[in-house]
């Protein structure tokens, strides 16, 4: 363990790059940085990479998991699938319990497949059955584009009209983060109207990790579907999806699960609908019993648990990659992990506030239990010349329009060094714009 208590106060962090360098050389984790590829600038100095929350850095052993797989293929062709070092038939199977390990859930609950916002859609055509009465969907105001696209489309194909079938939970006028008891009075009025909760775990924008238990239980007690998007949840924080009680879930792995670009989702589906068969679901040969799979002409039988709402024969290669990044995943464990990225962020935090409440607000969360590593900071007056500055000195970092900076120093790389040296490169470029005259002040 990093130590072990995480600090209570922002007062027991200290200022200065001496500090910074203290925590390093006393992380356990501290060797982690080095498995991974750290992108660098035309000096060869790593850059402050901060946006393992958009893509992960690529763990140096990738290439090796993804070379067995090319070199099986090109010695083998076809037979790889039984004969390769690790066969390709049932290659997901090597994913699955480390994937569930990092998501809190069972090994039947979980599996991965296709993309995120594919994989939302698959598991809306099991649960999300409006009728006339019980039709709507209720999502986050701020939901991530994708997500607000796909309901939107699920409500049209199923012939509901996307403005009146779309519920909003916001936040109180002034505020960005969400409150529970907003929920409830959502639900009060028109739950027995809602058919279906969709939330993304950890909102992309605040950082804001939601209680997935509660919305869980807030929606169960209405009769609602309740589902997640965990795409900023996975790897991040602990989202202990079987205990929430969710109805489902899903997640992509190349952002806290450094997959890579465009790499497989995971979905979770429930214990509780492991052996449903009547759940309207699409199929595919995937989705059919592995020991008569190949038969081609017997009848379609289903396979319990999420595995079967697999379709298609996956991306070896890909998944490969996946299998590289669990390993680690593995080896550190989600409790290590969330406890040194609690202090991380927690030191973050304090830098940011020493450069002055009145400059800085901090969107995210206070409450270390309510985010995973990511902070988004308005910086007062703003706008996209300071993450231009930003980027000039070496900081890789995300804007959202209209004023917000998303960083997030992720625990298996980013080191207490980095964040030091982020704040300095925000406080100087804060002072640069001063000098330039220009909007901040
Ligand atoms: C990153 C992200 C997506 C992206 O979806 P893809 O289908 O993988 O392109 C969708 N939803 C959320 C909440 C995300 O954070």
């Amino acid at each position: 363990m990093l130590e072990t208590e995480n600090k209570n106060t922002l007062s027991d962090y200290k200022l200065g790059l001496d500090y910074a360098l203290e925590q390093d050389q006393n992380d356990v984790l501290k060797s982690y940085r080095n498995q991974f590829h750290i992108p660098k600038d035309k000096h060869g100095n790593d850059l402050i990479y901060m946006t393992g929350n958009s893509l992960g850095l690529q763990p140096k052993n990738t290439k090796t998991y993804v070379n067995q797989e090319l070199e099986d293929w090109a010695t083998l062709g076809v037979e790889g699938h039984f004969e390769a070092k690790n066969p390709w038939l049932n290659y997901h199977e090597y994913l699955t319990e480390a994937m569930a390990n990092v998501v809190g859930a069972k090994p039947i609950e979980v599996v991965v497949m296709n993309t995120l916002t594919a994989n939302l859609h698959f598991l809306m055509v099991s649960f999300y059955q409006p009728t006339q009465k019980r039709y709507k969907i209720l999502i986050e105001s701020d939901a991530f584009p994708s997500d607000k696209y796909a309901v939107e489309s699920q409500l049209r194909h199923h012939g509901f009209d996307e403005k009146e079938g779309l519920v909003f939970w916001k936040p109180r006028e002034g505020e960005e983060l969400l409150n529970y008891e907003d929920l409830e009075s959502i639900l009060e009025i028109q739950g027995d109207e809602i058919a279906l909760i969709m939330i993304g775990g950890v909102n992309y924008y605040t950082g804001q990790f939601f209680d997935l238990k509660r919305i869980t239980e807030i929606g169960h007690q209405y009769g609602c579907i309740v589902g997640f998007d965990c795409a900023h949840g996975a790897g991040n924080v602990q989202l202990n999806l079987h205990d929430s009680g969710a109805d489902f879930a899903a997640w992509c792995t190349y952002k806290y699960l450094n997959s890579g670009p465009g790499s497989l989702s995971g979905c979770f589906v429930h214990e509780r609908h492991a052996y449903r068969k009547d759940l309207n679901r699409f199929a595919g040969w995937w989705s059919h019993n592995k020991n008569t799979r190949f038969k081609m002409r017997d009848a379609f039988d289903q396979l319990p648990g999420a595995e079967g709402w697999q379709l298609s024969n996956p991306p070896i290669l890909s998944m490969a990659a996946i299998r590289a990044s669990l390993d680690l995943f593995a080896e550190v464990g989600m409790e290590q992990l969330t406890s040194k990225s609690k202090e991380l962020t927690g030191y973050f935090e304090f830098l940011l506030k020493d450069l002055g409440e009145d400059v800085i607000r901090i969107i995210t969360p206070s409450n270390p239990n309510e985010r995973g590593c990511q902070l988004s900071i308005q910086v007062k007056n703003a706008d996209k010349s300071l993450h231009t500055k930003l980027t000039e000195a070496g900081v890789i970092s995300d804007w959202r329009e209209p004023d917000v900076i998303r960083c997030a120093p992720v625990p298996l790389y980013n080191s207490f060094e980095d964040v030091y040296r982020l704040v300095d490169r925000i406080s100087l470029s804060l002072a640069l714009s001063k000098r330039e005259g220009t909007k901040i002040n």
